[in-house]
Protein backbone atom coordinates (compact mmCIF):
# COMPACT_ATOMS: atom_id res chain seq x y z
CA UNK A 1 0.00 0.00 0.00
CA UNK A 2 0.81 3.65 -0.61
CA UNK A 3 2.31 5.18 2.48
CA UNK A 4 0.38 8.45 3.48
CA UNK A 5 1.81 11.91 3.48
CA UNK A 6 -0.82 13.67 5.60
CA UNK A 7 -1.22 17.50 5.84
CA UNK A 8 -2.43 18.90 9.91
CA UNK A 9 -2.95 22.83 8.88
CA UNK A 10 -4.24 22.66 12.19
CA UNK A 11 -6.10 25.78 13.12
CA UNK A 12 -4.61 27.52 10.01
CA UNK A 13 -4.38 29.20 7.87
CA UNK A 14 -6.63 32.50 8.42
CA UNK A 15 -8.67 32.89 5.62
CA UNK A 16 -10.89 30.51 3.17
CA UNK A 17 -9.09 32.02 0.09
CA UNK A 18 -5.35 31.47 1.93
CA UNK A 19 -6.70 28.17 2.36
CA UNK A 20 -7.61 27.12 -1.48
CA UNK A 21 -4.27 29.14 -2.35
CA UNK A 22 -2.25 26.17 0.35
CA UNK A 23 -4.40 23.72 -0.87
CA UNK A 24 -3.93 24.40 -5.14
CA UNK A 25 -0.19 24.15 -3.80
CA UNK A 26 -0.29 21.00 -2.15
CA UNK A 27 -2.39 18.93 -4.19
CA UNK A 28 -0.61 15.85 -5.71
CA UNK A 29 -1.81 12.11 -4.73
CA UNK A 30 -0.73 10.14 -1.93
CA UNK A 31 -1.42 13.23 0.00
CA UNK A 32 -4.33 13.76 2.71
CA UNK A 33 -5.05 17.70 3.47
CA UNK A 34 -6.64 17.80 6.96
CA UNK A 35 -7.86 21.46 6.82
CA UNK A 36 -10.40 23.31 9.53
CA UNK A 37 -13.86 22.72 9.44
CA UNK A 38 -14.81 25.23 8.22
CA UNK A 39 -12.83 24.77 4.81
CA UNK A 40 -13.30 21.31 3.96
CA UNK A 41 -16.37 22.27 1.95
CA UNK A 42 -14.34 24.93 0.15
CA UNK A 43 -11.19 22.64 -0.48
CA UNK A 44 -13.27 19.76 -1.93
CA UNK A 45 -14.34 21.68 -5.09
CA UNK A 46 -9.94 23.09 -5.29
CA UNK A 47 -8.44 19.41 -4.92
CA UNK A 48 -8.14 17.02 -7.55
CA UNK A 49 -5.06 14.71 -6.52
CA UNK A 50 -4.82 14.96 -3.03
CA UNK A 51 -8.05 13.58 -0.60
CA UNK A 52 -9.47 15.68 2.04
CA UNK A 53 -9.28 14.47 5.83
CA UNK A 54 -10.72 16.21 9.01
CA UNK A 55 -9.03 17.01 12.40
CA UNK A 56 -12.26 15.66 14.43
CA UNK A 57 -15.33 14.80 13.88
CA UNK A 58 -17.51 14.22 17.15
CA UNK A 59 -18.73 10.41 18.52
CA UNK A 60 -22.56 10.96 18.22
CA UNK A 61 -24.53 11.10 14.96
CA UNK A 62 -26.88 14.06 15.35
CA UNK A 63 -28.67 15.71 18.30
CA UNK A 64 -28.57 18.42 20.08
CA UNK A 65 -24.70 18.56 20.38
CA UNK A 66 -23.92 22.15 20.11
CA UNK A 67 -21.13 23.01 17.55
CA UNK A 68 -20.32 19.82 16.51
CA UNK A 69 -20.02 17.99 13.56
CA UNK A 70 -20.82 14.55 13.01
CA UNK A 71 -18.43 11.45 10.69
CA UNK A 72 -21.90 11.27 8.57
CA UNK A 73 -22.00 14.76 7.41
CA UNK A 74 -18.15 14.49 6.97
CA UNK A 75 -18.55 11.61 4.62
CA UNK A 76 -21.59 13.26 2.94
CA UNK A 77 -19.21 16.65 1.82
CA UNK A 78 -16.38 14.06 0.45
CA UNK A 79 -14.00 13.49 3.28
CA UNK A 80 -12.19 10.31 3.27
CA UNK A 81 -10.14 10.46 6.22
CA UNK A 82 -10.52 11.93 9.67
CA UNK A 83 -7.96 12.29 12.68
CA UNK A 84 -8.99 10.92 16.01
CA UNK A 85 -7.06 11.55 19.11
CA UNK A 86 -4.80 14.04 18.21
CA UNK A 87 -2.64 15.22 21.11
CA UNK A 88 -3.79 18.78 21.24
CA UNK A 89 -7.49 17.61 21.44
CA UNK A 90 -6.50 15.14 24.69
CA UNK A 91 -4.57 17.50 26.54
CA UNK A 92 -6.20 20.89 25.92
CA UNK A 93 -9.70 19.94 25.63
CA UNK A 94 -9.21 16.91 27.99
CA UNK A 95 -10.64 14.26 25.15
CA UNK A 96 -10.49 11.11 27.46
CA UNK A 97 -9.53 8.05 26.34
CA UNK A 98 -13.51 6.80 26.36
CA UNK A 99 -14.68 9.84 23.93
CA UNK A 100 -11.48 8.78 21.36
CA UNK A 101 -13.19 5.23 21.66
CA UNK A 102 -16.27 6.11 20.86
CA UNK A 103 -15.04 9.03 18.12
CA UNK A 104 -12.99 6.17 16.49
CA UNK A 105 -15.85 3.83 16.66
CA UNK A 106 -18.90 5.94 14.93
CA UNK A 107 -16.14 7.50 12.58
CA UNK A 108 -15.46 3.71 11.67
CA UNK A 109 -19.31 2.70 11.01
CA UNK A 110 -19.99 5.95 8.97
CA UNK A 111 -17.34 5.00 6.13
CA UNK A 112 -14.39 6.93 6.61
CA UNK A 113 -10.68 6.29 7.48
CA UNK A 114 -9.54 6.92 10.89
CA UNK A 115 -6.00 8.33 11.59
CA UNK A 116 -5.69 7.50 14.90
CA UNK A 117 -2.95 9.70 17.08
CA UNK A 118 -1.45 7.76 19.81
CA UNK A 119 2.10 8.71 21.69
CA UNK A 120 3.83 9.07 25.49
CA UNK A 121 3.91 12.49 26.96
CA UNK A 122 7.38 13.56 28.11
CA UNK A 123 6.93 12.56 31.47
CA UNK A 124 7.13 8.85 30.07
CA UNK A 125 9.85 9.51 27.97
CA UNK A 126 12.07 10.65 30.75
CA UNK A 127 11.39 7.59 32.31
CA UNK A 128 12.60 5.24 29.82
CA UNK A 129 11.74 3.09 27.59
CA UNK A 130 9.41 0.55 29.48
CA UNK A 131 7.44 3.50 30.55
CA UNK A 132 6.76 3.98 27.36
CA UNK A 133 5.85 0.51 25.98
CA UNK A 134 3.19 0.32 28.64
CA UNK A 135 1.62 3.92 27.66
CA UNK A 136 1.74 3.23 24.20
CA UNK A 137 -0.07 -0.37 24.73
CA UNK A 138 -2.63 1.05 27.10
CA UNK A 139 -3.33 3.77 25.30
CA UNK A 140 -4.01 1.90 21.72
CA UNK A 141 -5.80 -0.90 23.81
CA UNK A 142 -8.45 1.95 25.20
CA UNK A 143 -8.61 3.55 22.12
CA UNK A 144 -9.66 0.36 20.10
CA UNK A 145 -12.03 -1.07 22.92
CA UNK A 146 -14.73 -3.16 20.77
CA UNK A 147 -13.40 -1.83 17.63
CA UNK A 148 -14.73 -4.66 15.14
CA UNK A 149 -12.51 -6.26 13.11
CA UNK A 150 -14.09 -6.23 9.58
CA UNK A 151 -12.69 -2.14 10.15
CA UNK A 152 -9.44 -2.66 10.95
CA UNK A 153 -8.13 -2.47 7.33
CA UNK A 154 -9.32 1.52 7.77
CA UNK A 155 -7.41 2.32 10.58
CA UNK A 156 -4.10 3.98 10.26
CA UNK A 157 -2.26 4.62 13.20
CA UNK A 158 -0.04 7.63 13.59
CA UNK A 159 2.43 7.49 16.27
CA UNK A 160 3.50 10.81 17.50
CA UNK A 161 5.40 11.27 21.15
CA UNK A 162 3.84 14.05 22.27
CA UNK A 163 7.10 15.51 23.07
CA UNK A 164 8.21 15.70 19.59
CA UNK A 165 5.73 17.21 18.20
CA UNK A 166 6.02 20.79 16.82
CA UNK A 167 9.97 21.08 18.77
CA UNK A 168 11.37 22.25 16.30
CA UNK A 169 13.08 25.03 18.59
CA UNK A 170 12.47 23.46 22.01
CA UNK A 171 15.63 21.42 22.07
CA UNK A 172 14.22 18.03 21.69
CA UNK A 173 15.83 15.87 19.46
CA UNK A 174 13.80 13.52 17.56
CA UNK A 175 14.56 10.25 17.50
CA UNK A 176 14.20 8.21 14.68
CA UNK A 177 15.67 4.91 16.01
CA UNK A 178 13.49 5.46 18.78
CA UNK A 179 10.82 5.88 17.13
CA UNK A 180 10.99 2.95 14.85
CA UNK A 181 11.45 0.51 17.63
CA UNK A 182 8.05 2.06 18.98
CA UNK A 183 6.78 1.41 15.53
CA UNK A 184 7.96 -1.90 15.78
CA UNK A 185 6.08 -2.46 19.05
CA UNK A 186 2.29 -1.04 17.84
CA UNK A 187 2.77 -3.72 14.72
CA UNK A 188 3.29 -6.37 16.88
CA UNK A 189 0.63 -5.43 19.60
CA UNK A 190 -1.64 -5.12 16.93
CA UNK A 191 -0.91 -8.39 15.05
CA UNK A 192 -1.19 -10.29 18.83
CA UNK A 193 -4.01 -8.52 20.09
CA UNK A 194 -6.35 -7.69 17.49
CA UNK A 195 -4.83 -10.48 14.84
CA UNK A 196 -4.50 -7.63 11.98
CA UNK A 197 -2.93 -8.98 9.24
CA UNK A 198 -1.04 -5.42 7.87
CA UNK A 199 -1.37 -2.64 10.82
CA UNK A 200 -0.34 0.55 8.85
CA UNK A 201 1.69 2.86 11.45
CA UNK A 202 2.73 6.34 10.62
CA UNK A 203 5.18 8.68 12.17
CA UNK A 204 4.53 12.49 13.61
CA UNK A 205 6.02 14.67 15.13
CA UNK A 206 7.79 17.98 14.15
CA UNK A 207 8.97 16.17 9.99
CA UNK A 208 10.10 18.46 7.59
CA UNK A 209 11.92 18.72 4.63
CA UNK A 210 15.63 17.87 6.22
CA UNK A 211 14.54 14.73 8.36
CA UNK A 212 11.88 13.19 6.14
CA UNK A 213 13.86 10.43 4.64
CA UNK A 214 14.49 9.25 8.08
CA UNK A 215 11.34 8.21 8.84
CA UNK A 216 9.81 7.06 4.67
CA UNK A 217 12.58 5.72 3.74
CA UNK A 218 12.19 2.87 6.35
CA UNK A 219 9.47 0.31 5.44
CA UNK A 220 8.44 -0.31 8.97
CA UNK A 221 6.83 3.59 8.17
CA UNK A 222 3.58 3.60 6.85
CA UNK A 223 3.47 7.33 6.17
CA UNK A 224 3.93 10.89 7.93
CA UNK A 225 1.77 13.52 10.13
CA UNK A 226 3.10 16.33 8.93
CA UNK A 227 2.10 19.67 11.32
CA UNK A 228 4.13 23.34 11.11
CA UNK A 229 6.02 21.80 7.53
CA UNK A 230 2.30 21.42 6.18
CA UNK A 231 1.83 25.35 6.01
CA UNK A 232 5.02 25.83 4.14
CA UNK A 233 4.32 24.34 0.30
CA UNK A 234 7.72 24.65 -0.68
CA UNK A 235 8.97 22.40 2.52
CA UNK A 236 5.97 20.44 2.07
CA UNK A 237 6.30 19.49 -1.46
CA UNK A 238 9.67 18.16 -0.78
CA UNK A 239 8.41 15.91 1.70
CA UNK A 240 7.97 12.75 -1.09
CA UNK A 241 7.47 8.99 -0.59
C1 LIG B 1 0.89 17.16 14.25
O1 LIG B 1 0.19 18.17 14.25
O2 LIG B 1 0.36 16.05 14.32
C2 LIG B 1 2.34 17.30 14.15
C3 LIG B 1 3.07 16.23 14.07
O3 LIG B 1 2.81 18.58 14.15
P1 LIG B 1 4.33 19.02 13.86
O4 LIG B 1 4.71 18.42 12.53
O5 LIG B 1 4.31 20.49 13.85
O6 LIG B 1 5.17 18.43 14.96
Amino acid sequence: MKKLIVANWKLNPESAKAAESLARLEDRSGVVICPPTIYLAPLKKVLKRAKLGAQDAFWIEEGPYTGAVSPSQLVDLGVKYVIIGHSERRYLLQESDEVINQKVETALKAGLQVILCIGEDLESHEKGSDQTRLFIVDQLGRALKNVKSKYFKNIVIAYEPVWAISTSNSGLEDAPDESKKIISLIKTFLKKRYLMHNPRVMYGGSVNAENFDEYLADDLIDGVLVGSASLNPREFNKIQT
